[in-house]
């Protein structure tokens, strides 16, 4: 790693919107500039590291520190745009915290993307889509990921399964008991996804109907019973473990 490289790994990393590439000008976001310039107290001329997602991410200059709004102008890219495997993660929204948690976890974990998915024992059926918009930018900027994971809105677990892509597995974690979770897991490569059911289950109606899935792959995470947040983690973990990087 370069000398200059070695300095930038420390500076700040931020998911801008709009195309990166040399000479390009950024304009910070209210809050954003408040945050470089205020809190991290950039001054002109200091280095920044940001990413949109699909320019790979570059090395930019501090140009004029206003209160309101910072400007940058991008000069290298200093990093590949990110090639995550294909793997989603479908889940129940869980309780504020949990789904904050496990949204943060999943972004670090190099999901591509986050589809919520309402079934009959859903606590929360009107998750703050904003908010968990948000954790999975700070955690992308914080993970090093130049891609940020998708956050569709949430569907029904019916129109889910009604409108499930044909080349796509969906991997049901089944707290009732599905196949051992390692030899599965590897034999399921991407384009993959993973279904986590809410904090009271499944009901044997919606079990019946998952395994119907064509696609559906029941597979035990274990002999306990993992709290959905958790059974979220270990799924995402041993699958990129085995199929991802
Ligand atoms: N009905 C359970 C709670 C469900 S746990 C109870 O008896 O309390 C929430 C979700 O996590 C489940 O729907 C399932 O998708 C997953 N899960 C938890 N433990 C699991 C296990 N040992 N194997 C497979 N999936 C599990």
């Amino acid at each position: 790693m370069s000398e200059e490289d070695r300095s930038l790994s420390t500076t700040p990393r931020l998911f801008v919107q709009g195309a990166l590439a040399a000479g390009a000008q950024i304009s910070l976001d209210q809050p954003q500039s408040h945050y470089l310039g205020s809190v991290m107290r950039r001054q002109p001329g200091d280095m920044v590291r940001l990413f949109n997602g699909h320019d790979g991410e570059w090395a930019a200059r501090v140009g004029a520190v206003a209160k309101k709004a910072v400007t940058l102008i991008a000069e290298r890219q200093s990093g590949r745009q990110e090639l995550v495997p294909d793997l989603w993660l479908c889940a129940a929204p869980l309780k504020k915290g949990r789904i904050d948690w496990l949204v943060e976890k999943a972004c670090e974990l190099g999901v591509a993307r986050l589809q919520l998915v309402t079934t009959q024992r859903t606590v929360v059926d009107k998750p703050n889509m904003e908010r968990l918009g948000a954790h999975l930018i700070e955690a992308a900027e914080q993970s090093g990921r130049t891609g940020v994971p998708e956050l569709p809105e949430p569907l029904s677990l019916e129109r889910l399964l009604k409108s499930w892509p044909a080349d796509r597995a969906l991997i049901f974690a089944d707290e009732t008991g599905g196949d051992a979770m390692a030899d599965t897991m590897a034999r399921v490569p991407a384009p993959a996804a993973i279904l986590i059911g809410p904090e009271g289950g499944f009901t044997a109606p919606e079990r019946d109907a998952i395994r119907a899935h064509p696609g559906a792959v029941p597979v035990s995470l274990g002999p306990r019973i993992l709290r959905a947040d958790t059974a979220a983690l270990a799924a995402v973990a041993v699958w990129q473990a085995l199929h991802g990087h």
